[in-house]
């Protein structure tokens, strides 16, 4: 299956919070992992995170892609068809 939403990939996306999860820093929660929309910069915690805000962010702005932001990790994620996506 190809995906066919990375025309929402906007080219040099750079983190908005590369300190963490933005909804996180600004309530004070901690994270486990953290993830970057490809469209609009927003970094969002993980599944594992108690807080799931990439999830939430995903509903909330319908922007399909998402990369992880840990080191060593270069997978992206396409929230609508539920799979890795090649670039
Ligand atoms: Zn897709
Ligand atoms: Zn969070
Ligand atoms: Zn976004």
């Amino acid at each position: 299956m190809s995906c066919t939403h990375t025309g929402e990939i906007k080219k040099n996306v750079s983190p908005r919070t590369p300190d963490g999860c933005e909804e996180c820093l600004a309530s004070g929660d901690e994270w486990v992992h953290l993830r970057l929309c490809l469209s609009c910069g927003h970094v969002g915690c993980c599944d594992s995170s108690k807080n799931k805000h990439a999830t939430k962010h995903f509903h909330r702005s319908k922007h399909p892609i998402m990369r992880s932001l840990e080191s060593g990790e270069n997978w992206v994620w396409c929230f609508v068809d539920k799979d890795y996506v090649d670039l």
